[in-house]
């Protein structure tokens, strides 16, 4: 189906798309790569009466690393970050970002669109939850700072005001021995996944895990943590026992919905199934294994 018709206009800077898009309104939507915007507009869930491209605003998309600080702007694509320098240094970042869909919408999404659309099956919101960034947002009010954790209000829903944009994703380098992993299953490569997880973790003395984070994806309505299955592996040595118990608690955490990907106990056994898998990898990089991540598909 086409969209219904619509207005579009090109931004040529920041303060320009924000002007634009308080000016219009709530008849207005900043367009990124398209990838998911434009999809919503065919089956007619959004009618917007204008887009305002962001892809000419320059300097969006740099993506960089100064001191312990990982910045990467809001247009940068899925590809883009994939094959970064950042990638390089941080596995768990290419895990995630050449796992989504294929290489058309990999190279037109943004992680900022993947951030703005509030969709609990994208996978950058998960794998940012497990690297605790921060998010740069500019509206007419100013810039300010939005922890990853608390932009999503609600399903397609964030707690951005009228006209603000997310300019800038922040996230600190983690520490000397530490490891992550982010998989996910999926029916094909164009397809969104059917569940996904995502593990960043720090060691000590061997095998004691000093600190981690755990976030599902596409287990909810929002990406889905849990300060409880954290808590059973923080601060202990793993073991398989705890790695159950840990995997048991988060996946109790999910809510996961059933649809034409799987029944709810299919998602929570694959749940269950990944949040192991990414312990097992993330554990094995602290040792310092190359393990090359990727998504499994059924
Ligand atoms: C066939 C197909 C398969 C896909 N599979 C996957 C998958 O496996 N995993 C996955 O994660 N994603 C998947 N996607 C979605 C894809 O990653 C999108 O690119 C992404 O979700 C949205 O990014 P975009 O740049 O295209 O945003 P757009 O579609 O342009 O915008 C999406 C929403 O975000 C808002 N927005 C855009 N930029 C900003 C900003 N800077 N600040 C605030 N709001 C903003 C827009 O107004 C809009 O509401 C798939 C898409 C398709 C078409």
């Amino acid at each position: 189906m086409y969209p219904a018709p619509f207005h579009y206009h090109r931004a040529d800077s920041l303060q320009g798309a924000i002007s634009l898009l308080s000016e219009l309104g709530d008849s207005a939507r900043a367009l990124a790569g398209g990838q998911t915007l434009i999809v919503w507009m065919k089956l007619r869930f959004d009618e917007p009466q204008h887009l305002v491209d962001l892809g000419r605003i320059p300097d969006l998309s740099r993506i960089s690393q100064e001191g312990d600080e990982v910045r990467i702007g809001a247009l940068a694509t899925h590809a883009e970050i994939a094959g970064s320098a950042v990638a390089d240094l941080l596995p768990i970042v290419r895990d995630c970002g050449s796992g989504i869909a294929d290489a058309q919408v990999r190279s037109r999404g943004t992680i900022g669109g993947a951030l703005g659309s509030a969709d609990p099956s994208c996978d950058w919101p998960t794998l940012l939850h497990t690297l605790d960034a921060e998010l740069t947002c500019t509206g007419p009010e100013g810039t300010r700072t939005i922890p990853v954790s608390e932009l999503v209000e609600d399903i397609y829903t964030t707690i951005l005001k009228p006209a603000e944009l997310i300019t800038e994703i922040r996230f600190r380098r983690p520490p000397a021995n530490s490891g992550g992993s982010y998989t996910a299953f999926k029916r094909c490569a164009p397809a969104y996944p059917t569940a996904s997880a995502g593990v960043q973790l720090t060691l000590e003395d061997g095998d004691v895990c000093s600190d981690i984070r755990i976030a599902l994806g596409s287990a909810g309505l929002k990406t889905v943590t849990s300060e409880e299955a954290e808590n059973i592996l923080r601060g202990h040595a793993l073991t398989e026992a705890s790695i159950d118990k840990a995997a048991e608690a988060i996946v109790a955490a999910a809510e996961p919905v059933p649809d034409q990907r799987g029944s709810e106990d299919f998602k929570r056994a694959v749940l269950r199934t990944l949040v192991k898998r990414a312990v097992d990898i993330a554990v094995r990089r602290c040792h310092g294994e190359t393990i090359r991540g990727h998504h499994e598909y059924v």
